[in-house]
């Protein structure tokens, strides 16, 4: 069966760049997922994350009315998801160093920064230290 073609209605450029609103919570009001955060769509990490924070947040704030509404039990929702947020940029952001090129290198700076490219990749493809931790990353393993 034909493809059968159709208008393009819209065009944009997606920005590949990573953001983390800290800390999650101000007063009332607590930050999950792409609104707390926006990593760059390399890893696979973006609703993953987004998932645990709601698990997280309903855990504080469950925590919160079973201890008589103690504040500091509302504290541990950033103070948890902070260092996973993190990890999850790391790895996107090598992810996206791995497999992009900077905009705007001159042609001997691009050139460098494809041989390493091609040194990382050629390091994956070997069963190495690098390449089963970057497995573990990829799929989520902690
Ligand atoms: C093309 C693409 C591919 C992706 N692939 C992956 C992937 O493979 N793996 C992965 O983990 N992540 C992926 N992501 C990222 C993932 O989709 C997001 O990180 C995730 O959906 C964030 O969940 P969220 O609930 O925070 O936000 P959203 O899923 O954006 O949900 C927010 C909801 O709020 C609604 N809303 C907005 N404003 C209002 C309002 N004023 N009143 C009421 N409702 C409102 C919106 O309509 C929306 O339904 C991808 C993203 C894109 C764009």
């Amino acid at each position: 069966m034909a493809a059968v073609g159709g208008a393009i209605v819209e065009k944009r450029k997606l920005a590949l760049q990573g953001q983390v609103i800290e800390p999650l919570r101000h007063r009332r009001l607590f930050l999950a997922g792409d609104a707390a955060h926006i990593v760059p769509p390399l890893g696979g990490k973006g609703m993953n994350l987004a998932i645990h924070d709601a698990g997280a947040l309903a855990g504080t704030l469950g925590a919160y009315y079973r201890e008589g509404r103690d504040p500091s039990a509302l504290e541990r929702y950033s103070a948890l998801r902070l260092p996973h947020i993190w990890r999850a940029q790391e790895f996107s952001h090598a992810m996206l160093q791995l497999l992009h090129l900077p905009l705007g290198e001159e042609l001997e700076a691009a050139r460098f920064a494809r041989k390493l490219q091609d040194a990382r990749l050629r390091q994956l493809a070997t069963p190495s230290t690098f390449a089963r931790d970057f497995a573990r990353n990829y799929v989520g393993i902690t």
